[in-house]
């Protein structure tokens, strides 16, 4: 047994590993979901789907090559406990793991063909000060190890924004208006590339809009796509 391994069967003795959705305690071989649950996740499969609900939600408002989002999201569903974990319970790794084999799953549909660099969505320098991490960006690098795409921080969040839990969509495209900003920076030599913009979900659409419309302004000639790893169920 070699010695990583070895200190992960003792740390998993010492804390046990469970899975994240049904709790049932990880095999030596699973990571954060165990087997059915995993075989389980609510697919979207919009990366299948013509003008998928994704894709319509974004319609009409910057212009998007393509979208979509991994597993469906419902409030009280066990698969919510993902998006809980990766973001309030510091497992961002938990993201970056699920990313790179939601990416590498979706590889046949050709989603992915042709693009250039990934980029998360920011949070704002308090937030990330506060939670310790931005899991986007965990995402963004589990994607990069999937398709072999740098990832690149091209947008800064310059104002902190007020929860989005409680506001309906149009609340939503009001509160983050002017929150983000393309980094100088980062954007050089990326007129004509097409970059994937990452996010944990996908509820309305505002987030992704505001982020969208601030590279596009930038960049004129970028190209954009969007990736979530989950689809918020409205009901
Ligand atoms: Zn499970």
């Amino acid at each position: 047994m070699k010695i990583k391994e070895l200190l992960a069967s003792a740390a998993s003795v010492l804390m046990p590993r469970n899975c994240s959705v049904c709790g049932k305690p990880l095999d030596s071989d699973e990571h954060y979901l165990c087997r059915s649950c995993l075989m389980d996740i609510p697919r979207t499969h919009y990366e299948d789907i013509n003008f998928n609900p994704f894709d319509q939600l974004m319609a009409g408002k910057v212009p998007i090559e393509r979208c979509a989002g991994y597993f469906f999201y419902q409030k009280n569903d066990p698969y919510a406990s993902i998006l809980h974990d990766i973001k309030y319970h510091n497992m961002p790794t938990m993201g970056r793991w699920l990313a790179e084999r939601a990416a590498q799953d979706m590889l046949p549909s050709h989603f992915f063909d042709g693009i250039d660099a990934i980029v998360p969505v920011p949070l704002h320098y308090t937030k990330l000060a506060s939670r310790g991490y931005n899991q986007s960006q965990y995402l963004a690098q589990g994607i990069a190890r999937a398709i072999n795409a740098p990832v690149i921080k091209a947008i800064k969040a310059v104002r902190e924004h007020s929860t989005q839990t409680h506001k309906d969509a149009a609340e939503r495209l009001l509160n983050t208006q002017g929150m983000y900003a393309a980094s100088r920076r980062h954007c050089r030599d990326l007129d004509s590339k097409h970059l994937l913009i990452v996010d944990d979900v996908v509820t309305t659409g505002s987030t992704l809009l505001a982020c969208a419309t601030a590279l596009k302004d930038a960049i004129p000639g970028v190209k954009l796509s969007l990736f979530t790893l989950a689809v918020a169920q409205l009901d």
